[in-house]
């Protein structure tokens, strides 16, 4: 099969689903088609590479030159993005094609994608069910087969939660692998991209394309590449699971907890171990989540002024009623909560209350995997403590919401890598994720852990 020939089925499918799922943002057959034919003759050359043809879905908040890139907003739903993103730079030179740009929580800040400008996406296994988020609409695209993989980012779960939700499997990588060029930020010492896809062999020829030294990210990380398909094959015999005791307790809904001990029991029946083993300080990922990724939000979103490019109030009595007038519109009720507790926890007389107390909470945590990986070689657990909830369920209740991230936060706090791959069904039959949380670089590790189970 050609690539057109892929492309055009693919967008077929996408143009007619899109319009119940609502996963994409923007669909342009002319520029996908295009890609998809130079994508041909690269292939007729005998220069493809693995990815040479291969639809992808990029989410908004990759810049993707030519491209509206919204980042679920109001605030950009006019900004055509002048440059690429490191991460579709890459695609872009491994030959595969973007079939379109993924919705998204608006500036990814969200669990269920109801936060978006664009209208919430749906779960393609039961449409009154949200996709989770922020990366809902990548792993809508993915598991309606609309799209044969997709990228997202996580902060505090925007990859491993929708994938959970959706069936699908997604991998955030160590902080530092993948660079965060041209990717919108949110909160920046927590941001990654990552690879959502069907499986584990896919996702590690995606991260394949997408890790890899960028100057032009101060935090990224100066490697020797790695072919982290290397390891899919080998056997797990001897592997020793670590099984938090913190994240096996009563509010994990029992239909999630018998899913993911059925898949640990599976393990044990390909050669694994397991081990109990602890995370004490779990209980405060979300409080101390929830002062650092709004305080450095709060600084991220400052550059979204009415000025330069963006959304700008179409009437204002002087500059400051400009500015003030493009951010009361341009923003949603999310993004404003952040900022407002973001510029809080920053302001003089509270920094040291909040933001200076959650930094060295974040270094406990980070020590608590430090010491759990002294026993195990890999920690599992659940992705999130429940299964898809009903769209609009917890859309008022913030708190209730950001406690759908409890067990993926942590990872993000400590740079951790982590995925979740798809673990049978639970409560109306809705998807159930377990996640797999990795020793810093063990992405390998983590992709053949993820492959033989699959
Ligand atoms: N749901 C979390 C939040 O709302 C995480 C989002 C993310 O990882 N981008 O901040």
């Amino acid at each position: 099969i050609s690539s057109v020939e892929l492309t055009v089925e693919f967008l077929k499918r996408s143009r007619a689903l899109n319009s119940d799922y609502n996963a994409f943002i923007t669909l342009d057959e002319e520029t996908s088609l295009a890609q998809a034919r130079a994508a041909d003759t690269i292939v007729a050359s005998g220069e493809a590479q693995p990815l040479t043809g291969i639809p992808i879905a990029q989410k908004d908040i990759f810049c993707t030159r030519g491209w509206l890139t919204t980042c679920g907003s109001r605030m950009l739903s006019n900004f055509i993005s002048p440059y690429d993103a490191c991460v579709v730079e890459r695609f872009n030179s491994a030959g595969a094609v973007n079939i379109g740009k993924t919705n998204m929580d608006e500036f990814a800040m969200g669990s269920s994608n109801e936060t978006s400008f664009y209208g919430p996406v749906k779960n393609p296994w039961d449409t009154s069910a949200v996709p989770g988020g922020s990366s809902g609409g990548s792993a809508c695209a993915v598991a309606a087969r609309m799209a044969p993989a997709a990228t997202g980012t996580d902060t505090g779960g925007s990859i491993r939660q929708p994938a959970a939700l959706c069936g699908i499997s997604g991998l955030k990588p160590t902080y530092g692998l993948v660079s965060r060029y041209g990717m919108i930020a949110f909160a920046s010492s927590l941001d990654q991209g990552g690879p959502m896809a069907k499986s584990a062999e896919d996702l590690a020829l995606m991260l394949n394309v997408m890790a890899g030294f960028d100057t032009r990210d101060s935090t990224s990380l100066q490697r020797e590449p790695e072919d982290y398909t290397r390891d899919l094959e080998k056997p797990l015999e001897g592997l020793r699971i670590g099984l938090p005791k913190e994240y096996f307790v009563k509010e994990i809904n029992d239909d999630v907890a018998l899913a993911v001990e059925a898949a640990i029991a599976e393990y044990r029946k390909l050669g694994a171990k397991t081990v109990e083993v602890s995370l004490p300080n779990t209980r405060l990922s979300v409080p101390v989540y929830y002062v650092l990724a709004p305080a450095e939000a709060s600084s991220n979103l400052s550059r979204f002024d009415g000025v330069r490019y963006g959304y700008r109030a179409p009437e204002y009595a002087d500059l400051n009623d400009m500015y003030q007038k493009s951010r009361a519109q341009g923003f949603g009720a999310e993004v404003k909560r952040r900022i407002l507790i973001g510029t809080y926890v920053l302001s003089h007389g509270y920094y040291d209350a909040y933001y200076i107390q959650a930094q060295k909470l974040r270094r406990l945590m980070a020590l608590d995997f430090t010491e759990a990986f002294k026993l195990c070689d890999i920690i599992m657990g659940p992705t999130s403590p429940t299964v898809a909830f009903d769209l609009g369920e917890k859309s008022s209740d913030p708190v209730q919401m950001y406690l759908s991230d409890a067990y993926t936060i942590a990872v993000n706090l400590a740079g951790l890598p982590a995925m979740s791959i798809p673990a049978g069904f639970g409560k109306n039959n809705r998807p159930v994720g377990l996640q797999i949380i990795g020793n810093y670089f063990a992405e390998a590790q983590m992709l053949k852990v993820a492959h033989q189970y699959q």
